[in-house]
């Protein structure tokens, strides 16, 4: 048989490795942000268009490449950070591979503009596809510019799996975080199609951390420490009660670099055991120093997990440093001698009288109902009092009479019963709902009955209550008497106005969107004032990996994320009239059986079904 193996010629070997340290335009960023820490820069600036695909730039005023240490730079294999093996046992630089340079240059369009201190004139050299194509000497500041275009030109496979623009600025911006916050004291700016994102001064780690994240973030944050002889621990973990429906506000930093570790994780999921509300994720921004010999870093370039020697102590260290922080804010305020009283309410403003009380008028109460039913907002369902419900079950002895079909007023349409007639599924008499394990309605029907489940139902109804505001001309929406201020981070910023038009469309209004803060003036009818920043923070937390194109889709994810905030939840008890309501409003709507994330909101348990279980 014919020999069959052959050398890959360079170009496609160059493709391969290639692969494996760029895999999205955010594995540039970080490459080329960690080159310039590691060239000792004080000021880095990352420029981004679409997402990177077109345009990634890093501009630093670090060392700077000499003519020939340009060109080797493009090398596989070339770096100046390690001679020989036992240097990796040592290492303070973030990279030491020599492949960064190398496979970006093999994918993209790659322009050089570098010079050493002290010279005179730099180098400005232009690769595309590891080809040099110019080269020539150009009046250039100090430092190194590096400007990559076209990301996977040659590879089309490659460049159609990107994601959208959104979702690949959105991995940038999450790089970009991680190498700010681990360098607090370089400044960075951030600039993105045109416009400046962040332009960070260098600080210490808490105010680089609000730089970044907002000025309200200073009050939420407990600083913790911890210095053993195996590790020093440093950095700040967010209060309980500030904790966010996104993961994003969580950070580990090894020795300045960030890693990821489930298992760290799991040690502070720990110390915050019993303090956090269901469904939000406490937020850390942790430092770990450790002896660099004992951190095991010959890992991939660009994998953030890392293997510590020690791993159990560390867990131990970790657990118990969160636990007191979180305790002793509990008892008494902290003293953080590194806060910024310049962060701080001024004093002048201090004393200043409290704006004027509102009062909240229920406009759909009627004193001439024998019980007030939750009027005809469907988001209203009223939660019973919890005390002495579960005696309705308690044996055969139950206190309760039910309410006769006069007693109940019903806010809501009436259920076209026409509809419901041949398959038999629409309730048949009111009143007869008890609910189950504080997680499911039960009603009655002709056939037999039906099982509901409370959560998924009531979020059907708002789904298409949400949904028919949007298409109605110009939502319903209630005017607050005093606008709402609310802070996020620029990034989130973002979000809301690439969404902005779908929000209004269901009855938000906006009056000032800033940098930090948006002003609400107004909000749809179904939502009440105290659950504006929660439903916001969901809001954000859905729309962050992806914002659907066209309007038609981005009002389908708004209702549907909506519907799912401020649904009724497992674990609410609610009172007679309201499973009723519910019943009714689910009845109601035009697809009563599955949510709006497809799951089945009950069962039927037919009269046929129960007599055959008593054979
Ligand atoms: P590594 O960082 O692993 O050494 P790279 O391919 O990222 O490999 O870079 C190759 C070499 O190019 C580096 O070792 C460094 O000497 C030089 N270099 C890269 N970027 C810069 C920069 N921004 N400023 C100065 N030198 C740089
Ligand atoms: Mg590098």
């Amino acid at each position: 048989m014919a020999d069959i193996i052959r050398l890959l010629p360079d170009h496609v070997a160059n493709q391969i490795a290639a692969g494996e340290v760029v895999q999205r335009p955010a594995s540039v960023v970080k490459e080329l942000l960690e080159n310039a820490i590691d060239a000792g820069s004080t000021e880095i600036k990352l420029i981004v268009k679409n997402g990177g695909k077109t345009l990634i730039q890093v501009v630093d005023n670090g060392t700077g490449m000499s003519e020939t240490d340009v060109r080797l730079s493009f090398e596989r294999h070339a770096t100046s950070k390690i001679q020989k093996a036992e240097d990796l046992f040592n290492l303070s630089t973030k990279g030491f591979r020599g492949e960064a340079l190398a496979s970006i240059a093999a994918i993209a369009h790659v322009e050089t503009m570098t010079k050493m201190a002290g010279q005179e004139v730099g180098v400005h050299l232009k690769i595309e596809g590891s080809k040099v194509v110019m080269q020539e000497v150009a009046v250039v500041p100090k430092g190194t510019s590096m400007l990559v275009k076209n990301l996977f030109f040659n590879i089309p496979a490659r460049r159609n799996f990107l994601k959208s623009d959104q979702v690949e600025f959105r991995h940038i911006t999450d790089e970009f975080h991680r190498v700010a916050l681990a360098h607090p004291n370089i400044a960075f700016q951030f600039h993105n199609n045109g416009g400046e994102l962040y332009n960070l001064p260098p600080a210490d780690f808490k105010k680089r951390i609000v730089h970044i994240f907002g000025r309200k973030t200073a009050d939420k944050l407990v600083p913790i420490t911890e210095d053993t002889q195996v590790l020093k621990l440093g950095g700040y973990v967010v209060k309980p009660e500030f904790a966010k429906k996104s993961r994003g506000e969580q950070f580990f930093f090894a020795n300045h670099r960030f890693i990821k570790s489930p298992y760290l994780h799991h040690a502070v999921l720990g110390a915050f055991d019993g303090l956090l509300r269901q469904g939000v994720h406490p937020g850390y921004f942790i430092n770990l120093e450790v002896d660099p010999a004992s951190i095991d870093i010959n890992i991939h370039p660009t994998k953030t997990e890392v293997k510590f020697d020690d791993e159990h102590t560390l867990y131990a260290i970790l657990k118990s440093a969160v636990k007191h922080s979180l305790g002793q804010f509990n008892i008494a305020p902290v003293l953080d001698f590194d806060a910024d009283r310049n962060l701080d309410t001024p004093y002048d403003q201090q004393n200043k009288a409290a704006p004027f009380p509102r009062v909240e008028v229920d406009r759909a109460f009627n004193p001439f109902q024998e019980k007030a039913a939750p009027g005809n907002r469907p988001g209203a369902y009223q939660k019973a009092p919890t005390t002495g419900w579960e005696e309705l079950y308690g044996g055969a002895g139950a206190k309760r009479s039910l309410p006769s079909v006069d007693q109940v007023s019903f806010e809501t349409e009436v259920v076209n019963s026409s509809i419901f007639d041949g398959n038999a599924e629409a309730p048949q008499e009111q009143g007869t709902t008890f609910q189950l394990k504080k997680k499911y309605v039960v009603t009655t029907i002709k056939s037999g009955m039906v099982i509901i489940n409370q959560s998924r139902a009531h979020q059907r109804v708002l789904y298409e209550r949400f949904l028919g505001n949007m298409t109605l001309q110009g939502a319903v929406s209630q005017q607050l008497l005093f606008p709402l201020c609310l802070s996020f981070t620029p990034s989130e910023i973002k979000i809301l106005i690439e969404i902005r038009e779908s929000l209004t469309a269901v009855g938000f209004i906006f009056d000032d969107i800033q940098k930090e803060t948006v002003e609400i003036k107004g909000v749809p009818v179904l939502v009440s004032e105290s659950e504006v920043q929660m439903v916001m923070e969901q809001l954000i937390a859905d729309f962050q990996m992806e914002i659907p194109g066209n309007s038609f889709s981005q009002g389908d994810m708004l209702a549907k994320t909506l519907a799912k905030a401020l649904s009724v939840k497992t674990g609410e008890t609610l009172d007679e009239a309201s499973q009723t309501n519910l019943v009714n409003d689910l009845f109601a709507c035009k697809e009563p059986a599955l949510s709006p994330f497809n799951k089945a909101i009950y069962v039927t348990l037919t009269e046929n079904d129960i007599e055959r279980k008593f054979i």
